[in-house]
């Protein structure tokens, strides 16, 4: 599903009340029965207010029906849900207006939004349950299982995909705060964040560097930095490292020289996984062999030195006064269970759709495998990118549409 904010402009207060209402509601139902939905709006027009913002929410589709329901009842869609975060980020003053989509993971939707200055900022919206699992039959069903429980609002897997919107921002704050080259975190709500605009590519999208074997040190550093604090990416690929160019200005020399330099940016943190996990060392393998591969592919570079190795990063834990992460998510709340459920349902999703997202990025993915030829490989990545929406960054500015509150 797509967020198409233009809906919000037309929604009265009331509107919002009863919207909120269902997703209150729905803590404890699944369907929110109709005189549950009245209690819960309190709206000063009585029972007839409230069945004229239902069926406005309801052609909207913030709020549906279910087929073959034993009562009378609503509950919230990702549309609903979207629109209860956006309302609450404008209140805050986070956001002003909704840009253009500029990726679709396979996971989640990347919005451009700006704030009332114009400053554009990233919006994630985490969709755990797009894709359907067909294939891994165990993953599928311990969630169809784990999917009629329903805590904290929405189905089960817009629990989930709040769990990972609220995993995300926790280690994305801690990051930050550690120095590590992070968006900066700036609010959360529901199944979202928002983050700041990194105007950068993704590896993926890079043909050449100047210096692969600095930037290969660099990344490999990064993973070790993570392990330090305990901490394995679980997703550490050519999609979630932007690459940002910076200008340094030698003033020692005459005249004073430029040289560009590339700075990765780390991003995605829903799957983060600490040093102490039964998997730990697959894991941590898997991120440093993704770096491997990508680059002896893409730039031909193979590292002079094994590893870096899990026994050695396991030693690295605490050192340098590095301070442990790990314990982070359950410090802020998260139970075990929750965090089972959401690895569950993360890995589940990473099995069935390798990273890319679409059918043609797979398949240009595939291609590169066996393919040496690195004109033909730029041109499928060309392609590619003709394909998705175009980056909407710096003065690029998408047609915004505005977000207004009826409150
Ligand atoms: P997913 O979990 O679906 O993989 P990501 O967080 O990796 O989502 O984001 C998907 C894509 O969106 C990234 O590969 C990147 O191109 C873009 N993106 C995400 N966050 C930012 C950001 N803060 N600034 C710029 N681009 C971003
Ligand atoms: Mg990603």
């Amino acid at each position: 599903m797509i967020l198409d904010s233009k809906a919000m402009r037309h929604l009265t207060a009331e509107d919002w009340r009863v919207l909120a209402a269902v997703e209150t509601g729905s803590k404890n139902h699944e369907l929110v029965p109709t005189p549950i939905i009245e209690r819960l709006s309190r709206l000063r027009g009585g029972v007839s207010g409230v069945h004229k913002s239902i069926s406005a929410l309801a052609k909207t589709g913030l709020i549906a029906k279910m087929k073959e329901a034993k009562y009378d009842g609503y509950r919230l869609t990702y549309g609903g849900l979207d629109y209860l975060a956006l309302h609450q980020y404008a209140s805050q003053n986070f956001v002003y207006s909704v840009g253009s989509r500029i990726g679709v993971g396979k996971e989640s939707d990347i919005m451009i939004v700006a704030d009332n200055k114009g400053t554009q900022k990233v919006l994630k919206i985490h969709r755990l349950g797009r894709i359907s699992f067909r294939t891994v039959k165990a993953n599928r069903d311990y969630l169809r299982r784990k999917n009629h429980n329903n805590g904290g609002g929405g189905s089960g897997w817009m629990y989930l995909s709040r769990l990972a919107a609220m995993k995300e921002y926790a280690f994305m704050q801690a990051l930050r705060e550690e120095g590590f080259p992070v968006p900066e975190p700036i609010a959360q709500s529901r199944h979202t964040i928002v983050m700041s605009l990194i105007d950068a590519f993704p590896l993926r999208q890079i043909s050449h560097v100047g210096d692969p074997a600095t930037l290969y040190g660099e990344l490999m550093e990064m993973i070790m930095r993570l392990a330090r604090h305990g901490l394995i990416h679980g997703d550490f690929n050519e999609f979630n490292i932007l690459l940002k160019e910076e200008t340094v200005t030698n003033n020692e020399t005459t005249p004073p020289t430029e040289t560009v330099k590339v700075i990765p940016i780390l991003i995605d943190f829903p799957q983060m996984v600490s040093m102490e996990h039964q998997n730990a060392e697959m894991y941590f393998d898997r991120d440093v062999n993704c770096v491997k591969r990508f680059f002896e592919r893409r730039f031909h570079f193979v590292g002079t030195q094994p590893g870096p190795f899990f026994k050695d990063a396991k030693k690295a834990m605490g050192q340098r006064g590095a301070k442990r992460l790990d314990a982070l998510v359950e410090a802020s709340g998260f139970t075990k269970k929750m965090l089972k459920d959401l690895e569950a349902a993360i890995r589940a999703q990473q099995a069935e759709a390798p990273e890319g997202g679409g059918s043609a990025d797979e398949e240009a993915y595939e291609d590169e495998e066996d393919d040496d030829n690195d004109e033909e490989e730029q041109e499928a990545d060309e392609g590619e990118l003709e394909e998705e929406e175009p980056a909407a960054t710096g003065s690029n500015a998408p047609d915004m549409a505005r977000l207004s509150i009826g409150d």
